[in-house]
């Protein structure tokens, strides 16, 4: 039988699945802080999804033995190196969480563990650039380890033995994912964030400044071994210029000069080709201030000699 406060929890977890869902449609599941602490509404009384100072959170209402909703990972400071991700790039089928403090019977850590013995969802945001997280749900706490301080957080529900009833059964509006294609795509939006971010949103070969117009293209490509998803192998460009990087229309070289294909110099059409390609020709491209983040050389010149082979 259901209780009264298994059918409070499900409430609360649907109306926040399904404001996520609403939230996150146009932006491929990346959310703000605002956002999130401006949270969603349950009976006309606003809930925040989560709070700026902690990282474990049980809305109050869910009451002292009630299970947490959400999860934040720390969030990526302006200006600071970023590192690279070792959780996201594990192939573990799990994400390791650490304890909020050192006590593991903290309320904190407490609500985290009812969420596991009870099998309920739980929202996890994951922090992608600076106040910018993606939210990933439904997530199981699947495994508890004390001695390490960390519980062991999974986008799918396999170490489960009957997983996610949502308090008399509900079937909730949401989508499944694996963990591992969770991280896939967790790798790829931190990559976006970080370099275009680097580049202060701008465009590195028409200086465009329309987050939305924008993507992180490698300089090497995935397959590539040296192509690493990190800023040093990213450009900021925008989606024509993207596509024409890509396409070997254009191409950077390692003194950081753009170079277009000769036919499309010779060719005759709009302002697109005119404004947008051919007079890009010979310019320089504009670089992030921090010498760390610039592209490697190393990678242009590699990148360059397959488009003059194009
Ligand atoms: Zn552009």
């Amino acid at each position: 039988m259901a209780t009264v406060s298994d059918e409070l929890d499900a409430k609360v977890r649907l109306a926040a699945f399904s404001a996520l869902e609403r939230l996150t449609a146009s932006t491929g599941g990346v959310m703000s802080r605002e956002a999130m602490t401006q949270g969603f509404t349950l009976d006309g009384e606003r809930m925040p999804f989560a709070l700026r100072a902690r990282g474990i959170w049980k809305p109050k209402l869910l009451g002292p033995h009630g299970a947490a909703l959400s999860l934040t990972t720390a969030s990526i400071r302006k200006g600071t190196k970023p590192r690279y991700d070792d959780q996201v790039a594990s192939d573990e089928g799990w994400f390791e969480y650490r304890y909020q403090g050192t006590d593991p019977d903290a309320a904190d850590n407490r609500a985290v563990r009812q969420a596991l013995e009870r099998r309920l969802p739980l929202i996890y945001f994951y922090g992608v650039g600076p106040g910018r997280y993606e939210a990933i749900w439904p997530v199981y706490a699947v495994g508890d380890e004390p001695a390490r301080l960390t519980f062991r957080i999974a986008a799918d529900a396999a170490g489960l033995a009957e997983p996610l009833l949502l308090g008399g059964g509900t079937e909730a509006p949401f989508k499944r994912y694996a963990t591992s294609l969770v991280k896939r795509r967790l790798h790829q939006h931190r990559f976006r964030e970080l370099v275009v971010g680097a580049y202060r949103e701008q465009c590195t070969v028409c200086r465009l400044h329309h987050s939305e117009l924008l993507d992180a293209a490698h300089i090497l490509e995935d397959k590539d071994e040296r192509g690493k998803p990190e800023v040093p192998n990213g450009l900021a460009l925008c989606k024509i210029h993207h596509g024409a990087y890509d396409a070997n229309i254009l191409g950077i070289a390692p003194d950081l000069r753009i170079q277009v294909r000769a036919d499309i110099l010779a060719e005759i059409d709009g302002p697109m080709l005119k404004h947008g390609l051919q007079e890009m020709h010979g310019q320089l491209i504009t670089v992030p201030n921090q010498a760390y983040m610039r592209p490697r050389v190393e990678y242009l010149a590699a990148r360059f000699e397959r488009f003059k082979a194009a």
